[in-house]
């Protein structure tokens, strides 16, 4: 199998597969602009930063401060894999598959039972997530299927092992500038834009074991 390594402290924050006024009216391009070029920017500039200290910290066997960089590749390095999925997991109106594929349909109604319940639970799910966090479907390699998680610190571990196939931002700063406390309506108005093709790809490929940020 190939793998695609990214060197030490070279993390890059990933180009949007669209311009930012493409999934208006969901989500605005004042939004999009400022959650991709500030806030996931500062995800990819705290890991790389803190990737280099710790290899300053292995160099000069100075581990005084692991405990503090161990938490900072974890609170960047999850934030920036799961804003990468988040991005890919969206598509402008007319440039998306508007259901589920094949695959992605046939998991779905073998473990929720229909794509009616699969969105109800995931929408509840994401209503529901205290403060700031995630809802993800995720692959479980271990089960050999389908599962909704919900993340609120994102640099806890949640389900090892499972690989995310969609990623839904909860974030005030994914929502609030346009629809305020209402992240009801976000969350209900997020189904119009997403991208089901990416979806049924990254399932492929979960099964394989593989998990992209960006796909092409
Ligand atoms: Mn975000």
């Amino acid at each position: 199998m190939q793998y695609f390594m990214v060197p030490l402290s070279q993390h890059r924050l990933p180009k949007l597969p669209y311009p930012y006024n493409a999934l208006e009216p969901v989500i605005s391009t004042g939004l999009l602009q400022i959650h991709h070029s500030q806030h996931h920017k500062s995800y990819v500039d705290g890991l790389n930063k803190a990737e280099l200290k710790l290899a300053e910290a292995r160099q000069k066997r100075d581990y005084s401060l692991v405990k503090h960089w161990e938490r900072e590749i974890a609170f960047h390095g999850s934030g920036h894999i799961l804003h990468s999925i988040y991005w890919t997991s969206m598509a402008p109106v007319g440039n998306r598959w508007k259901t589920p594929g094949a695959q992605t349909l046939k998991f779905i109604i073998d473990y929720f039972g229909s794509l009616i319940a699969f969105q109800e639970q995931f929408s509840e799910a994401a209503i529901n997530v205290e403060g700031s966090g995630w809802t993800l479907l995720v692959w479980q390699p271990g089960w050999g299927r389908l599962e909704i998680l919900t993340i609120e610190k994102h640099q806890d571990f949640f389900q090892a092992g499972s690989i995310p196939l969609l990623v839904m931002d909860v974030w005030e700063h994914a929502y609030y500038l346009d629809y305020q406390s209402k992240r009801k309506d976000y969350v209900r108005s997020w189904w119009q834009i997403i991208n089901w093709g990416v979806v049924e790809k990254r399932l492929s490929l979960a099964m394989q074991g593989q998990m992209p940020l960006v796909i092409v």
